[in-house]
């Protein structure tokens, strides 16, 4: 069908951007996947162990979601996730179960088992923030960010906490 992906059987982008509400609401989460160094896979198994390897995450994913998230396969081996009326920590925990979940799978293509894993960035919607395009700009930055400090993590959008000053400089008594 037009809204199905012909390979794992989710969602496609046409299908995923059509599940957003027009506007995102604070409470909103935006997930994107992306599989790790997956063009090796194919270089050392074949494309299509490759294209099995999608399977069996989207399968995964699949098996793991809540009632009312959307997930679906954005192109090549991308993936995207929108959890409604989710804590960013709610989100973050739901995004490092999968990350683990991944990790652990093992797929067994023409004699051969492959592993894999998965970055992973979130973006939160704040109640001030309204479209979906910033929010898929935030959600694709922490997806630079968590493949740059190593892969096969999760990496929020979220400002870090901004450490304070030392109030006292402290010398050292000669
Ligand atoms: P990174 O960890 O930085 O994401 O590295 P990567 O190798 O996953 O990323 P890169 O973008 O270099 O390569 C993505 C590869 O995914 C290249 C492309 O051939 C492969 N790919 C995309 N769609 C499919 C598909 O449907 N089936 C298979 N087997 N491979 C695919
Ligand atoms: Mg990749
Ligand atoms: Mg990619």
């Amino acid at each position: 069908s037009a809204d199905t992906d012909a390979l794992t059987g989710v969602g496609n982008r046409r299908w995923f951007l059509a599940q957003l509400p027009r506007a995102s609401w604070q409470g909103d989460c935006l997930i994107v996947m992306d599989l790790d160094h997956f063009k090796r896979i194919n270089d050392r198994y074949g494309h299509h162990t490759g294209d099995q390897v999608l399977v069996a995450f989207a399968d995964l994913v699949r098996k793991n979601l809540r009632g009312g998230d959307s997930f679906a396969r954005l192109g090549g081996e991308e993936f995207g996730l929108y959890l409604p009326r989710t804590s960013e920590t709610q989100a973050f925990a739901i995004a490092e179960r999968l990350r683990r979940a991944v990790e652990e799978l093992r797929v067994a293509s023409s004699g051969q088992t492959v592993a894999v894993s998965i970055s992973i960035g979130l973006a939160t919607a704040s109640g001030a923030e309204r479209s979906w395009e910033a929010l898929f700009n935030r959600a694709d930055a922490a997806l630079y960010a968590a493949k740059r400090d190593g892969r096969n993590r999760v990496a929020s959008d979220a400002e870090p906490a901004v450490s304070e000053p030392p109030a006292v400089i402290l010398h050292r008594a000669s």
